[in-house]
């Protein structure tokens, strides 16, 4: 996958995309970085990328050309003609696990990081392809999101999460918030490791792990039955939880 990420503050990249799971994924060959910015493709003799609104008001607007000559230069580098162009920003769709499922199918992802007031409108109309916010707040610049989005998007490429059933059970890949974990030892300080983790028995293990996965989101994100349908089986246990619950 080629990410190419269009931004003012370029160095806010190295440390996030040089580490961990991000870097390792170059390593492998999985996915390639190119920070730009975009400042290099303004054609006026300060560089300048940002000017007053019309109409007035406060705060600077990102200019046009810039960022239309810079994803231009691009595509026209890349071997894939039909990148994926993302603007970070909080008025699009908000995103989501599914979002980064789609994303991690592309070859070819530019995302666009915006500063200052806004952009102009035109980069919305004529470049962009999808338009993403992180969440109902408002940051300084697109620079976290567009960080966000490649970390959940680079992590589900097959090169680079070795246990692909891993991310398979995330929260949210399955609908569900995930179920808890433990691990050793057994008992610590006096706070004991669910029995059944400890007996051997998968079948016991997996149904465990399916009503707490079901308790969990019952408790923290009731909102997320709205989206799936359940299983006959998890019909069942959501209503043996219930009971619990209540
Ligand atoms: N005036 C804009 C508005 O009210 O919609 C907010 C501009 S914000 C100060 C500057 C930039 O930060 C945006 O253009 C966008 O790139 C980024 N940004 C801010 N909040 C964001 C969010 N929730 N998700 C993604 N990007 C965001």
């Amino acid at each position: 996958m080629q990410i190419d990420i269009l931004t003012l503050f370029p160095e806010m990249f190295s440390g996030v995309l040089g580490q961990s799971m991000l870097q390792k994924a170059t390593e492998k060959s999985a996915v390639n970085y190119n920070v730009v910015n975009f400042r290099d493709f303004a054609d006026n003799k300060h560089s300048t990328v940002d000017d007053y609104p019309y109409g007035g008001g406060a705060g600077m607007v990102l200019k046009p050309q810039p960022i239309f000559d810079a994803v231009a230069a691009l595509k026209e580098k890349a071997e894939s003609k039909q990148p994926r162009v993302i603007l970070l920003c909080p008025q699009g769709e908000r995103y989501e696990q599914k979002k980064a499922e789609e994303l991690a199918k592309e070859e070819h992802l530019i995302f666009i990081c915006g500063h200052y007031e806004g952009y102009d409108e035109r980069i919305r109309e004529y470049v962009v392809t999808d338009e993403i916010s992180i969440g109902d707040y408002v940051l300084t610049g697109g620079e976290l999101g567009a960080m966000v989005v490649v970390d959940s998007v680079v992590r589900l490429l097959p090169e680079v999460l070795g246990n692909q059933e891993s991310h398979m059970k995330d929260s949210f890949s399955t609908g569900l918030l995930e179920h808890p974990h433990y691990t050793r030892p057994a008992d610590f300080r006096g706070m004991k490791v669910p029995e059944v983790l400890l007996s051997g028995n998968h079948k016991f293990i997996e149904e465990w792990r399916n009503k707490e996965a079901l308790r969990r989101t019952l408790q923290r994100r009731p909102d997320l039955f709205d989206k799936i349908k359940l299983t006959a089986e998890q019909e069942k246990w959501l209503k043996e939880v219930k009971k619990d619950v209540e």
